[in-house]
């Protein structure tokens, strides 16, 4: 049972195939790594009953590997609460789209990871129940909000990690904690059993530690759903473990969008290691294509507005009727929607149900969420422009490592500058990917490719071969050895 912490699932597929180790002794040795391991990083919200944890099929592609889901993803019958007092007590009815999928692959799903409430935040401190650090450093932030899944992937204590995406919540943390997150084509994965945020925006993603892994738990979930009705609609081919080499195709031009580099924040050693992978992009034949983006620096006001108003038309339906949480001591029907919800949401998802309501009310819904609606146009063509003179875009995932804990705690508007990097792929639908470029101050740093809809393929190709190319995917933070 030797280096199996840090494998990828190849080796632990072929470990299991070989029968050098069952699925029980597998199951247990990642166990004992959150038995041992998660009490400083709090990575879990829960690791289900081992007994209860047995592979469905005695075959697929995930045969006996064990996975963690984020918080906001239904595992039929296992408890879920989006990381909120509101549904505490609640137990999911029916499996997502995604978690059937990746279970009639074989796969382990073995507890719930921790995330910001609702999804709601870039550091997980928003969860009602614990704080998850950063494995490279307890002071800070694994990012957010699927920290949970993050801090446990860069850590070892999973292989895989389900998280979602609705303003850059698996790119973040993935680039904060030194693995790969992507975020794919908006419908490219069902949304059928995610707890619904900002459902225009909203998908799974995935974070693992290689290129090659992300590629294969992405592929099993891919595709049309019929319980999904803005899942793709036509046969996608979605095997994408495929051609992934140490090369990348001729000619392909990656344009980098040079206004993500003018931000405040973005400091000296961050800026020259984004500089590396890109010289390093080149050593690999890529033809480096600098060009503007004008709307990008409206992306995180964008999606402020439009995250804010579809936030509070999808949170209206924990009312304490319903689901979970119910307050006490309630004397009539406007006292328990008060009681509940007063007691049940923490302070930022408030916030943002505040702003939400505002934002669509009459009078101010043209002002607000109309013209956040038409800068998203506008986006979108500006992106679809791009994608006409270059294959993929490059822009930082997040401008520096991750803060430490606090660091906004004064100013939360600060926070959502966070975004400004990632919420434009959400805006516009694409796919993009977060992969680890290298430390600063020992801290993991990553940039991420953005590609036009449906370009994953492309994007792991590409990720892959610069991957092979650069140590970073080797290197793990210490403190969690076998
Ligand atoms: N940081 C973003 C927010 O606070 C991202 C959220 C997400 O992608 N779920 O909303």
């Amino acid at each position: 049972m030797k280096e199996l912490a840090f494998a990828s699932i190849k080796i632990l597929s072929e470990k299991l195939a070989r029968k050098e180790c069952s699925v029980q002794e597998l199951r247990d040795f990642f166990y004992n790594r959150f038995e041992r391991y998660d009490t400083k990083l709090g990575s879990a919200l829960e690791l289900f009953d081992k007994n209860s944890v047995m592979p469905q099929k005695n075959q697929g592609t995930l045969f006996g590997i064990p996975g963690l889901i984020k918080d906001n993803i239904c595992q039929k019958g296992r408890a879920l609460t989006c990381a909120s007092r509101i549904l505490e007590g609640f137990t999911a009815p029916y499996d997502a789209t995604a978690i059937t999928r990746l279970k009639n692959q074989g796969a382990l799903l073995i507890g719930r990871a921790n995330m910001d409430e609702f999804a709601m935040g870039s550091s997980t401190e928003t969860s009602a129940f614990k704080k998850t650090v950063n494995p490279w450093n307890a002071a800070c932030v694994p990012g957010g909000s699927s920290g949970g899944s993050a801090a446990a992937v860069a850590a070892g204590l999973v292989p895989w990690a389900l998280g979602s995406e609705t303003g850059g919540s698996v790119r973040q943390p993935a680039a904060l904690c030194g693995i790969v997150g992507i975020k794919p084509t908006y419908g490219l994965v069902s949304r059928y059993g995610l707890v619904a945020y900002c459902s225009s925006f909203d998908q799974i993603g995935v974070v693992t530690r290689t290129v090659s892994d992300n590629a294969l738990i992405l592929s099993v979930m891919a595709g049309r759903d019929a319980m999904d009705s803005t899942t793709v609609h036509h046969d996608i081919a979605t095997d994408y473990t495929v051609r992934l080499e140490k090369n990348i195709k001729k000619n392909l031009k990656i344009g980098v969008i040079d206004n993500a580099f003018n931000i405040e924040g973005m400091g000296k050693s961050s800026r020259s290691l984004f500089e590396n992978s890109l010289k390093e992009f080149e050593k690999l034949g890529a033809e480096i294509v600098h060009l503007s983006l004008p709307t990008m620096d409206y992306g995180a006001a964008v999606y402020f507005m439009l995250s804010r108003a579809e936030a509070a038309s999808n949170l209206a339906r924990f009312d304490g009727v319903r689901y979970g949480f119910r307050a006490s001591d309630i004397h009539d029907l406007t006292d328990l929607y008060f009681k509940t919800r007063g007691e049940g949401f923490g302070q930022e998802v408030k916030r943002r149900i505040f702003i939400g309501n505002y934002v669509l009310s009459a009078g101010h819904a043209d002002q607000y969420y109309q013209s956040a609606k038409k800068v998203q146009a506008i986006m979108r063509a500006e992106f679809v422009e791009a994608f006409k003179k270059v294959d993929l875009l490059y822009a930082p995932t997040s401008p520096a490592p991750a803060f430490k804990f606090g660091a906004f705690a004064d100013n939360h508007l600060e926070m959502d500058l966070q975004d400004y990097f990632t919420a434009p792929a959400n805006i516009v639908g694409v796919p993009a990917i977060s992969v680890p470029c290298g430390f600063v101050n020992n801290m993991p740093l990553g940039f991420q490719l953005i590609g036009p809809d449906f370009s994953e393929h492309l994007l792991y190709q590409v990720a892959h071969a610069y991957e092979q190319a650069t140590p970073w995917h080797t290197m793990h933070p210490r403190g969690f050895e076998e």
